[in-house]
């Protein structure tokens, strides 16, 4: 495929392969892009914001909605492509491109809503006779950097309100799942959104990253990554807008009244869809010491139960991780707490890419599997003996993205929420679980600025303050 740079679908000398992370064959290539491309989508961006800004919201409403209905028609495709470049099951990738439309036509309909309020001066000393209101306008040239996890609806999360709100948007995608942003910027060409109101940038981040964060054009940034590369783009960034939504170790904690059929139900559903790769997935599960066996032994079947295979397979409920060195990675920090007197109940075992779906119990904070974001299907299972240690296991992480508790008692499930450091809370499901038009974001080291449209329009607009000095009558 091609990439797309100030309003020409374009190629470039090196390439880069997109390969199926099931059996490493190549799926398609598409252009490397270098620093000259950075520039021109840059200079195309520029001559967008103008064109976008003056495009009237009804305009933006009616693109994103074509954009959402051409990607419905289309389901099967995207989700093909979905599973053939990231390895995630097919149910998951229909699912996902379900999400997409939803994302899209939600971001639609914020175009029709950005608004300012009246500001009542006169409350002011010296405020009588002013007549003040606010202007919502669009930040300009938005830069989006995307995962590789889902490649769809993550993008769509960031083009959809960037565009809503009449920015234009430089989309760099990540380089091992570019195949589905390219396709979405074919969608939304198609649904009319002017030539220059997008860029898709395919290249690797550590070449083009850096010219595209700092560059003085781009007024604002949405990045959904790793905590470490956040980090650097934050110091790239300079005096510029920034929404970050980063990594997490979520944790669950399992009170002693917990119905735990339906606990091992959502561990087994929250900790491994996408092979583990989601970026809120259950991976700490501190249970109760009055109920730890009993939750092992529900947990255990579910889990054990869950196939491995070719996602392409509709059999398949857990496909290959993106590359074999992650799922490597997965299998050294198993090792590692099982060396260091952790038990590993089902899995452990792995086959290329694919890692069998794992439970480790008597995990320690301490070790990787438990301190650091796994992103792999295992989960750690650590035993507690009160609500006030399993919080405080819960927030012994440097991040802050999501957590669950499971209990019937409603004093534990409030302590939970107003003590436990997490943008998300959720009480008896698994941490996992988002829907679209909900405000979505971290704590701490997992990120800060929220997305969800209603929400994400907000970030990528600057809000101006209008004053009329009128005489006093
Ligand atoms: P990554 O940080 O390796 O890459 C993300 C993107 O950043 C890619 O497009 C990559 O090319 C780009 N990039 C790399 N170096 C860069 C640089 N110097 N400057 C600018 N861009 C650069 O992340 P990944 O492995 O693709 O995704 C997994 C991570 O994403 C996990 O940590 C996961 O938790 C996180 N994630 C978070 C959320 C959320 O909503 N909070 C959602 C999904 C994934």
């Amino acid at each position: 495929m091609r990439m797309y740079v100030a309003g020409q679908w374009v190629d470039a000398e090196k390439r880069i392969e997109v390969l199926n992370p099931y059996d490493g064959s190549v799926v398609d290539t598409v252009p490397r892009a270098d620093l000259g491309d950075v520039d021109r989508a840059l200079a195309g961006a520029v001559r967008g914001a103008k064109t976008m800004a003056r495009l009237p919201g009804y305009d933006r409403y009616r693109i994103l909605k074509r954009a959402a209905d051409l990607i419905e028609a289309r389901t099967e495709e995207f989700a093909r492509t979905l599973t053939l470049e990231e390895g995630k099951s097919l149910a998951e990738s229909r699912f996902e491109v379900s999400r997409a439309v939803q994302t899209l036509t939600l971001s639609g309909e914020e175009a029709k809503r950005l608004h300012g309020e009246t500001v009542p001066l006169d409350g002011a000393p010296g405020g009588a006779g002013k007549l003040a209101f606010t202007l919502r306008v669009p930040c300009g040239v938005v830069v989006a950097i995307t995962p590789f996890n889902f490649p769809l609806n993550l993008v769509c999360h960031k083009v959809g309100p960037a565009l809503a709100a009449g920015n234009a948007v430089v989309l760099k995608p990540a380089e091992d799942t570019p195949l589905s942003a390219i396709k979405l910027t074919e969608v939304l060409l198609e649904a009319g959104l002017p030539a220059d109101g997008i860029a898709c940038l395919t290249g690797l981040g550590e070449e083009i990253g850096d010219a595209l964060t700092g560059d003085r054009r781009v007024r604002k940034i949405t990045f959904t990554g790793s905590r470490d590369v956040g980090e650097r783009i934050c110091h790239v960034a300079g005096i510029k807008k920034v929404t970050m939504e980063l990594g997490s170790n979520s944790a669950v904690i399992v009170m002693p009244d917990a119905d735990l059929e339906k606990v091992a139900t959502a561990v087994a559903a929250t900790g491994y869809s996408n092979a583990g790769q989601v970026c809120i997935s259950t991976q700490r599960v501190l249970t109760s010491d009055r109920i730890y066996g009993d939750f092992l032994d529900a947990l255990t079947p579910r889990v054990a139960a869950l196939t491995t295979g070719n996602p392409l397979d509709e059999r398949t409920k857990v496909g290959p991780m993106i590359k074999e060195q992650e799922a490597i990675r997965v299998e050294e920090w198993v090792q590692e707490a099982a060396a260091g007197g952790a038990r590993v109940i089902t899995g452990g075992q792995r086959q290329g890419a694919i890692y069998a779906p794992t439970i480790v119990a008597d995990v320690r904070p301490e070790m990787r599997i438990s301190c650091d974001e796994l992103f792999g299907p295992a989960v750690a299972v650590t035993r507690f003996e009160s609500l006030d240690e399993a919080i405080a296991l819960a927030n012994d992480s440097i991040y802050g993205l999501a957590a669950a508790i499971f209990t019937e008692n409603l004093e534990w499930a409030m302590q939970f929420a107003r003590e436990v450091e997490a943008g998300n809370l959720m009480i008896n499901w698994g941490p996992q679980w988002r829907a679209d038009l909900m405000p979505y974001g971290g704590l701490k080291e997992s990120g800060f600025g929220k997305e969800g449209p209603r929400y994400a329009v907000e970030e990528m607009t600057e809000l101006k303050l209008v004053c009329f000095h009128l005489g006093t009558r």
